[in-house]
Formats: C-alpha cells, sequence, structure tokens
C-alpha cells in the first residue's frame, strides 16, 4: 500500500512514518518544513518538500503517485498561536486541507486519517472525555480542525472516502530507538521545557497556574505515548478497509498533575529541576483526561508505553542525546 503522509517530517508525523515503514508500507511524505526536520523522516520514505497551499505542488504531488491512504497531520498546533493569530490557522490548517481533500478526492482515495485534537472539547459535561462528547472547539486552532472533520463527512458522503478522525490529548515521549524524538523551536509544550531545565538549557520551570480546581492546583493532563499514537494511525488505516467513517479520542485515560510530572523528572533525571508557579496561560483547561474506549474496543488499540515513566524515559533519551535537536546534536 501506498501512503501519503502530510507533516511527515514533524514530532507525530515522523513518528508514524516509521511505524508505517517497519510494517512494510510504501510511505510519501509532503512536508514544507516550516517545522518540521527533514533529519526525522526515515530514509526509506520518499521526501517531498512542499506547502499545502500551493495548489501546483499538490496536484504534482497527486500525478507523481496514487495513494491508497493519506495521513493527515500537517498543520499548525498551537492553541495559545491561534488566538492571537486566528487567519493564520485558518489559511494554513483550513484552506491547506481544503486543498489537500480536492485532490484526494479528484484521485479516488479511499481512506483519510486526520490529527485531530482535544481542543474539540472546550466543555466537557464529563470526564474523562468520550467519543461521543459535545464538540465545542476550544479555539481557532480547534476550530480549524473541526472545519476539516465536517468536511471530512462531505467527502464520504460525495466520493465515498471513509475517514477516521483520531483526536489527540497530549502527545509527548520519543521513538524508545532515541533516534527521532520532539524538537519544536520554541519550545511550547511541559515535557520538553522541563527536560531541558534538567539539561541545563533553561534555568527553571514556569507552572502556569497553581490555582486551579484540581488536588494540588496545577492543571491535570492525559499524557500519551507518541508511539502508541502511531499505532493508532497504521489500526485506523487498516479498519478503513471496511468503508466506515470513525472518530476516537485518544489517551490514556489517566491524569497527572504538572507537579507529578515535575516529580517524575526529578526521580528520572536526577537533576532538581527548580519550577516556580506563575500566572495562567490563557485557555488552558484545568483537567482533559481521555475516555478511549471505543478505539480499544473497536480496534483493539492498546497502549504499550501507557505509564508516565516510560513517557519520561523515553523523552530523556532523546533531549539527552540530541540537546540541540535535530540541528547538530548527533
Ligand atoms: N505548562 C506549564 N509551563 C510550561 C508549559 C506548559 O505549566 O512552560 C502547562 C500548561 O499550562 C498545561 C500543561 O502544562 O496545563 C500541558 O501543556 P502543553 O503545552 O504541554 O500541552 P497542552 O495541554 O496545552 O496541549
Amino acid at each position: 500500500m501506498k501512503v501519503l503522509v502530510t507533516g511527515g517530517a514533524g514530532y507525530i508525523g515522523s513518528h508514524t512514518t516509521e511505524l508505517l515503514i517497519d510494517r512494510g508500507y510504501e510511505v510519501v511524505v509532503f512536508d514544507n518544513l516550516y517545522t518540521g526536520h527533514v533529519e526525522a523522516v526515515n530514509p526509506k520514505a520518499t521526501f517531498v518538500k512542499g506547502d499545502l497551499l500551493d495548489k501546483s505542488a499538490v496536484d504534482a504531488l497527486f500525478d507523481a503517485h496514487k495513494f491508497d491512504g493519506i495521513l493527515h497531520f500537517a498543520s499548525h498546533t498551537l492553541v495559545g498561536e491561534s488566538m492571537e493569530k486566528p487567519w493564520l490557522y485558518l489559511r494554513d490548517n483550513a484552506v491547506a486541507g481544503s486543498n489537500l481533500l480536492e485532490a484526494a478526492a479528484r484521485q479516488g482515495v479511499k481512506r483519510f486519517i486526520l490529527s485531530s485534537t482535544a481542543n474539540l472539547f472546550d466543555d466537557p459535561a464529563r470526564i474523562p472525555i468520550t467519543a461521543e462528547e459535545r464538540i465545542v472547539p476550544g479555539s481557532p486552532y480547534g476550530e480549524s480542525k473541526y472545519i476539516i472533520e465536517r468536511y471530512l463527512h462531505w467527502m464520504e458522503r460525495i466520493y465515498g472516502m471513509a475517514y477516521c478522525c483520531l483526536r489527540y490529548f497530549n502527545a509527548s515521549g520519543a521513538h524508545p530507538g532515541g533516534h527521532i524524538g520532539e524538537d519544536h523551536t520554541p519550545e511550547f509544550h511541559l515535557i520538553p521545557i522541563i527536560l531541558q531545565v534538567a539539561l541545563g538549557q533553561r534555568e527553571k520551570l514556569t507552572i502556569f497556574g497553581d490555582d486551579y480546581p484540581t488536588p494540588d492546583g496545577t492543571c491535570i493532563r492525559d499524557y500519551i505515548h507518541v508511539i502508541d499514537l502511531a499505532e493508532a494511525h497504521i489500526l485506523a488505516l487498516e479498519a478503513l478497509a471496511d468503508g466506515k467513517s470513525r472518530k476516537y479520542n485518544l489517551g490514556n485515560g489517566k491524569g497527572y498533575s504538572i507537579r507529578e510530572v515535575v516529580n517524575m523528572a526529578r526521580e528520572i533525571t536526577g537533576h532538581d529541576i527548580p519550577a516556580a508557579a506563575g500566572a495562567r496561560r490563557p485557555g488552558d483547561p484545568a483537567t482533559l483526561i481521555a475516555d478511549s474506549t471505543r478505539i480499544q474496543q473497536e480496534l483493539g488499540w492498546a497502549p504499550e508505553f501507557g505509564s508516565l515513566r516510560q513517557i519520561i524515559e523515553t523523552a530523556w533519551n532523546w533531549h539527552k542525546s540530541h540537546p540541540k535537536g535535530y540541528a547538530t546534536g548527533k
């Protein structure tokens, strides 16, 4: 099977590419390298540098390859940034996504996997959050993903394209092989920031608020290992052979506070990791935990790296061996 991975040079895309190659898929990665790294792409994949906003580049991609499936990761992914630059998210996530869908429909691609987000659930009635929860996008970022989710519904109706929306909670960790991992510049995510403190690259962690209605006052998140996310993509791709579309929430079903994450990182790294409470970050909900029952029951997905220890250990292994990320850290 030949699959297109948009954003395959990014964090989750590169880990999924790795697994696809291991399973014998032929993979074409399309990435504009805006945040991705060519070094992250498995050399057995065909790499095409290009931008989904560039229709002629998208047409050339589909002229050169006939795809059996598409895994669409390419997007901006920061809630805070989307509140400051809503148009960037409308253009680069929604309009670029529409260019991809148009080309996919024209070629008659029948399987489409979308990287979606827990930011669709800004006002959950219950925690953990099930796949049936009411959709309330929490930001232009969440909205941009929801636009594509809605359009996939029409792609299915009009073109018979089966789709799967995977709504990730907090992607984290790194490939256990230690050769690929998380590398964002600037970095905004909790675990890499904590590990940068452990490496002496930052003085301390600022905890964004310790007055939330949680046991220790800090936000609770459901951290899910990037390899478990990647595995879910492959299961979904295979399941779509039956032509039925699906939507799944993906997390471990366990929440950890920021203080619990810091304590685990202290234990693993042996570093004090100074942390001080600061102001809340706008838009942060107190608690986000996934109920992934539906994907477990329907596809038999089960996390292999389900513990916070495994998540931080694999991330630490990557950060220690690549202190400057992909740049010069080999
Ligand atoms: N966080 C923090 N300090 C930081 C970065 C993140 O306290 O320097 C908090 C953030 O407010 C949230 C949690 O850590 O409660 C996870 O944030 P991250 O950006 O990693 O993921 P998000 O939950 O926003 O997707």
